[in-house]
This record gives C-alpha cells, sequence and structure tokens, in this order.
C-alpha cells in the first residue's frame, strides 16, 4: 500500500481490521509504530550463569516431564543445559507442548529464572526447537490489542518499515540547526531502522527513557510536524475575511465602561486592548483569554461584545451548560441589556431545554437581528440558528467544548458587501491557564492574553486538608459562618449512594446538615434536578436566603456570589487538581477572609495514594492558578490537561514536553523558516506525520 493511498475498498480482514484501529493504515504508520520495549534473543546464556529475577535465553536438552495435579494441574519438565537444570511450569497447556518438549528434545527456552529452593524455574517460558540462527538484533515488542498478535504484527510493521518512503524532509539549513540541539547526525530513515531493531549492545536505558539520538531526532521530527501543521491552520485562517470591528465615542464600549460600579485592574486594560486590536482587523481573531478564577473575564467579554455591537453586528456567548451560561452571564446581561434597549436592540437566549414557541422567538429575533447578543449553550451552534450577521463569538470555559463545536461556530458567516464571506472573530476564555510547554506546542496557532492580576481587595484564601474524622469540627465552623451572616458551599462528588463506592453523597449530606444546622436554610443542587429548581435554589442562594449550599460539582465554573466565604470540598482526593482549583475559586470573591476546607476520607485502615496527596499538598500550598496548572500538568500529563481540545489523533506521541523543551524551541523557529523557504517539504512533512489528522488542528 502506497503512502497516499486512501482505504482499499475491498472488505478488510480481523488483523487489518485491527490495524486500522491502530491507526495504523500506511506504511509510514507502521514504520511510526514503535516497539514499547524490546526481548534480547540474540544470546543464550548459561543457566548457572542466570540471576533470580533475569529473562534470559537458554539452550539444553529435556530429562524429565510429568504432570502432577498438586497443588493444580500443571505440566512440570526438567531442562538441563550442562551448566545447570531448570524446570519449566505450565499451568496450562496443550498436547503439542508435550510433544515438543518431550524427553529427550533439544529446545531453547526464554523466561523469566526464580531460584526458588526447589531450584530454578521458569513459568510459561516462550519455547521452540534449539538450534536456528541467533538474531543480530533485539527482538521488539509492539503495543497492540488482543486482535493482533505480536508476531503477525512484528512482520507487517518490518515490511511496512521497508517500503515506506523515509526520503529527508529537512533542508540542509534546518539540519544544520537540529545538530546542534540534538547529538549526533541521525537520519530518520536510520533513527526508525535502528529503534525498530537495535543491535544487541545498545544501552537499553538510553532507549528506555528516549534520550538515544535515534529518539531525538524522531521527536524532533515530530515536534516540527506539529508546529507547522498549526502554522498551517494559522495562515489558511489569516487568509480569511471577517468584520473589521470599531467602537465609536460616545457608544456602548465608553457607555458600559461608565456603568460599572469598579475601575477595570491594569491587566483587564490590557487585554481588553489585545483584543480591540484584533477586533478592528479584517481578518479572525482567534484568541484564548487566560486569567484565574475570579480575575475578571466577563467583564472583558462584556466590552468586547459591545464593540461588536457598536459596530452594528451580533454577538454570540456561549457556556457549556444552561446553568452555567444563566450563571455566568447574568452580570454582562444586566449591564448591557438597559444600554441596548434604548438601540432598539434585545438579548435573545438559546438553551437545549427550550419550549418550541420560545425558541422560534428567539430564532426570529436572531434573523432579523433584533437581538444583539444572543446567550446560551450548545444550542446556539445549531444549524437552524441563523444569524444576521455574527462578528464575535465568546466561548466560556472552552476545554468543555470539542472541536466541531467550534467548527461549527466558525460556520456562522455572513456575506459581505464585496460578496466575499466574514468570519465570525473568536474569543475563548479559559480559567485553567495553560504551561507555557503547551501553549508553545499545542495551542501555538492561538493568540493569548492573560489576566495576571486580582481585582483589588480580595483577601487570600486558606486552604486546609482535613481528614473526615474531624467532619463535627467542620460543621460547626460553617455555623460561625453562617452566624457572620456568610454563606457556605458544601460539595459532594457523587448524586447518589453506590455502595461500590461508599461515597457519602450530596442528599445525605444535605440530610445531616440540614439536621446539625438548625435555623439554616441548606440547599441542595444537583446535576439530575430539572431546571426550574435548580434555578431556584440558586437563587435563593444568590440572593443570601440560603445559608449553605450542598452540591455536586454543577457549580464547578461561572458562579459568583460574593458573600459566600466557606467552601468545603467532601472527598477531595476524588476531584483533579484544576477542578479542585476552580471550585475553590468559588469563594475569596469578597472583601471577607475566606477559607476552603478539603476534606479527605483515607481507604479502610490505609493512606491516601500518592497522586492523590500530591494534589492535596499542591492545593494547601499555593492559590496561583498558574502554578497550579503547572503541577498539574505533572501530575497528569498533557493528554488529560488539553480535554477536548486535540483529539488522540494529534497528541504528541513521542516528544514530551517536561524534557524536550530544547527540542520544541528548536521547531518554532523551523517551522517558520520551512514553510516560508520550503513550502513543499513542508506539506510532504505534515502528511507524513500527520496524514489527514492536520484537520482537527484548524479548530
Ligand atoms: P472570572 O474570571 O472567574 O470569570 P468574573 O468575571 O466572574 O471572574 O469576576 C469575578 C468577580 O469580580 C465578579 O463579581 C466581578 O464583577 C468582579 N470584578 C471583575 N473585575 C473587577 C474589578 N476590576 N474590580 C473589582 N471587581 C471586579
Ligand atoms: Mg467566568
Amino acid at each position: 500500500m502506497p503512502d497516499a493511498q486512501p482505504a482499499p475498498a475491498k472488505a478488510l480482514s480481523a488483523p487489518q481490521k485491527a490495524l486500522h484501529k491502530l491507526g495504523l493504515r500506511r506504511d509510514i504508520d507502521l514504520a511510526l509504530h514503535l516497539p514499547l520495549r524490546y526481548e534480547d534473543e540474540t544470546r543464550v546464556v548459561r543457566l548457572s550463569d542466570a540471576r533470580d529475577g533475569q529473562t534470559v535465553q537458554v539452550e539444553g536438552t529435556v530429562t524429565h516431564q510429568e504432570i502432577t495435579m498438586r497443588p493444580r494441574r500443571q505440566l512440570l519438565v526438567t531442562l538441563d543445559d550442562g551448566s545447570d537444570t531448570c524446570t519449566l511450569r505450565f499451568f496450562s497447556f496443550y498436547p503439542s507442548h508435550q510433544k515438543a518438549l518431550a524427553v529427550g528434545a533439544r529446545v531453547r527456552v526464554r523466561g523469566e529464572v526464580r531460584g526458588g529452593f526447589m531450584g530454578r524455574t521458569m513459568v510459561h517460558p516462550a519455547f521452540h526447537a534449539a538450534g536456528g540462527e541467533l538474531p543480530d538484533a533485539l527482538t521488539p515488542v509492539y503495543p497492540t490489542s488482543a486482535q493482533l498478535p505480536q508476531a503477525y504484527l512484528r512482520k507487517v510493521v518490518a515490511s511496512g518499515l521497508a517500503r515506506a518512503d523515509l526520503s529527508e524532509t529537512l533542508p540542509p539549513e534546518l539540519l544544520d540547526g537540529l545538530k546542534a540541539v540534538v547529538h549526533g547526525t541521525w537520519t530518520l530513515r536510520d533513527a526508525l531502522r535502528y529503534l525498530h531493531h537495535p543491535g544487541p549492545d545498545v544501552s537499553l536505558d538510553a532507549l528506555e527513557d528516549r534520550s538515544h539520538p535515534a529518539w531525538q531526532r524522531l521527536k524532533a521530527e515530530e515536534l516540527l510536524a506539529q508546529q507547522l501543521s498549526q502554522l498551517t491552520a494559522k495562515r489558511e485562517r489569516d487568509a480569511l475575511r471577517a468584520p473589521a470591528l470599531r467602537t465609536a465615542p460616545g457608544g456602548l464600549h465608553e457607555q458600559l465602561l461608565a456603568v460599572l460600579p469598579f475601575a477595570l485592574t491594569g491587566a483587564q486594560r490590557r487585554v481588553g486592548e489585545e483584543i480591540a486590536r484584533d477586533l478592528a482587523r479584517s481578518v479572525p481573531m482567534h484568541r484564548l483569554l487566560q486569567g484565574d478564577v475570579g480575575s475578571g473575564k466577563t467583564v472583558v467579554a462584556a466590552l468586547a461584545a459591545a464593540i461588536a455591537i457598536d459596530s452594528g453586528w451580533q454577538c454570540a456567548l456561549m457556556a457549556p451548560t444552561e446553568i452555567l451560561a444563566e450563571q455566568h452571564f447574568a452580570k454582562l446581561i444586566g449591564w448591557l441589556e438597559p444600554l441596548l434597549a434604548p438601540l432598539g436592540k434585545r438579548v435573545a437566549w438559546l438553551t437545549g431545554g427550550q419550549k418550541k414557541k420560545q425558541r422560534s422567538e428567539m430564532l426570529a429575533l436572531i434573523a432579523s437581528g433584533e437581538a444583539a447578543l444572543v446567550v446560551g449553550t450548545h444550542a446556539v451552534i445549531q444549524d437552524q440558528v441563523v444569524f444576521q450577521n455574527l462578528a464575535l463569538a465568546i466561548i466560556d470555559e472552552q476545554h468543555r467544548f470539542g472541536v466541531a463545536q467550534r467548527l461549527a461556530l466558525r460556520s456562522k458567516t455572513t456575506e459581505g458587501d464585496d460578496g466575499q464571506s466574514r468570519e465570525p472573530h473568536m474569543l475563548m476564555m479559559t480559567a485553567t491557564p495553560i504551561p507555557r510547554t503547551l501553549a508553545m506546542s499545542y495551542y501555538a496557532d492561538l493568540d493569548v492574553s492573560t489576566i495576571d492580576e486580582l481585582p483589588p481587595g480580595r483577601t487570600p484564601i486558606v486552604t486546609k486538608v482535613v481528614s473526615d474524622q474531624r467532619r463535627h469540627e467542620v460543621i460547626e465552623r460553617i455555623r460561625a459562618q453562617v452566624a457572620q451572616g456568610r454563606q457556605v458551599y458544601w460539595v459532594c462528588p457523587l448524586i447518589e449512594e453506590s455502595e461500590a463506592l461508599d461515597l457519602s453523597n450530596a442528599t445525605a449530606t444535605h440530610a445531616e446538615l440540614s439536621t446539625s444546622l438548625q435555623g439554616v436554610l441548606v440547599g441542595l443542587l444537583h446535576s439530575r434536578m430539572p431546571v426550574a429548581e435548580k434555578k431556584a435554589v440558586m437563587s435563593l442562594f444568590t440572593s443570601g436566603h440560603m445559608g449553605v449550599l450542598v452540591s455536586t460539582t454543577v457549580i464547578e465554573v461561572g458562579v459568583d456570589v460574593p458573600n459566600a466565604s466557606l467552601m468545603v470540598i467532601e472527598h477531595a482526593e476524588r476531584f483533579g487538581l484544576s477542578q479542585l482549583h476552580q471550585l475553590r475559586g468559588r469563594v475569596g470573591r469578597g472583601a471577607a477572609a475566606s477559607a476552603c476546607v478539603l476534606l479527605y476520607t483515607p481507604p479502610e485502615g490505609g493512606r491516601l495514594g500518592e497522586t492523590a496527596r500530591e494534589r492535596l499538598k499542591a492545593m494547601a500550598e499555593t492559590n496561583d492558578g498558574f502554578e497550579i496548572a503547572r503541577r498539574d500538568l505533572e501530575i497528569r500529563g498533557p493528554g488529560e490537561f488539553l480535554g477536548a481540545r486535540q483529539s488522540g489523533a494529534t497528541m504528541l506521541r513521542f516528544a514530551d514536553l517536561a524534557t524536550d523543551g530544547h527540542l520544541l524551541d528548536w521547531a518554532r523557529g523551523a517551522a517558520a523558516e520551512m514553510l516560508a523557504q520550503h513550502p513543499a517539504a513542508a506539506e510532504k512533512h505534515i502528511a507524513r506525520w500527520l496524514g489527514s489528522k492536520a484537520e482537527y488542528l484548524k479548530a
């Protein structure tokens, strides 16, 4: 199968299907499918030289064979290689085993030697008839699936490797640059051949920790492909047209600034200007606004919306759930709606659970352009929603939205006077700051604005990690807070009693707190409640009538009640680090001293696992979202961190951002140069590494 050809139309065999499932379609995919580890079959050792626990290959004569029933049915074979003997033990076996391992047979056997006091043994060793040439390279062991036998995979990988086009894509000047960061001058072809079939004298450590120059070359290539595809996506976007948006003196932007009950922080002003500059250009903005929980992203979004509306265009605001959309944008709407009314403009809502009649009213408002601001959930991007002229799409908590959804937003274009279509500008907001290495790699195609300053007058949140055994003390503390007129969140991880997990749940905790806190209104909020009920509970809490709100993680993002000063997170050990940080960010929004209590329950008779302890420790040690994000990346790796941003397809397979920063730096410079000077080679490089997956990066 040549490289560029699509999958053949004829039916696939089972192993072929399994190959496709692993993403192994083209020769180059097979060539890039690298071993997990290696087995050394290049030498035969003497049994007397084998250490306990070592995996070795030995060759000898079978001197005894029997089937015993105790302690359970098994085949026992004694092998003698002249230096010592070893018992081979098979708990499952067939007549073919007995035949091949008959007394007198000479066999080559490979397995882990255990030196018990009954003599050496190997359990379920691999074996075949003795003799035959020893391989001169280590035997690769590939990542595979149940339907794909290792031996078959080895064969197809070897032939894929032999057939694949591995010609050099890097122009000489970039290769020179690479030599300055990578030791040795490995070509891709040599590197791959070597990594599939390394010689017997290789340092397995260097292969395993991927510091070997062959690995370095491969990782550099992979990072280059990633950078190239992101740069390409960015250039393609730069070729598109968008409406140039400008606010007029005395316009909505200015009016909004005048009605705000506070002055912007320096950071808010700076990012606001960055966004305004982008919006004024006729190229679609693709900007990520990152700022810690509570840093005041909403007002920045509102100012951007004001610019779009001032220019006579529409703005859409999206949040991942209805309750978040409502909670999160309530302030923004409160500010803008009164300013829109004199202009004859309105705010339209679109959510999944809406009544049909209301929905068609909203759709009409949006189509006519009367709705200058459209707020909602995923419902905003559905096909039936036709905008009169959408200029700006703002996505909150962007990591919760998938690639397809962002692409759908992009497709809501408007035809300009010149007959060309106008793409909406896109502003994505996140409270999970992206560590620098990730920003440089996975998000290289995005412009990033950062709010690195909290509004003034906030007191830092004190975080305490407390064992569930001291739960009653925590409840006393709640009582004291409520007595001072403050409000409290209590977050639980599960909705219903699950015997298997034995988690105390929101319902039980709600009952418990209601009983122990007589005279305090304790509310309950969980994701299975009807929306109307959720709203009723939220409004009681927002208005200050409810002292304690017990909830599942529905309040994770977006809720803003400055009077809340205590956050209790039950079974904190079960939450991820950034989730904990987001939850904690719900308090400390007013001037009162705030606290977060992380209640943990160690497993019966044991202690918390290592990662859980690391997470809780990080939470207690820092309030800084960037530091939290950095530690989160360390603990979890980039895969989970990125969430929906990347499909598995575009994840880095080989490079590790924690250790390969020098390669990333090289790749960044090299990608720009290659795209400018050698576009054909760049295209070939992207196709080789990413194939059809490159599409994903365009969102
Ligand atoms: P987030 O970045 O988490 O979305 P919000 O936009 O919800 O943060 O802002 C958190 C709180 O801070 C809100 O109550 C908001 O009105 C308030 N706020 C925002 N900017 C300022 C400011 N410059 N000065 C004082 N309060 C502010
Ligand atoms: Mg927010």
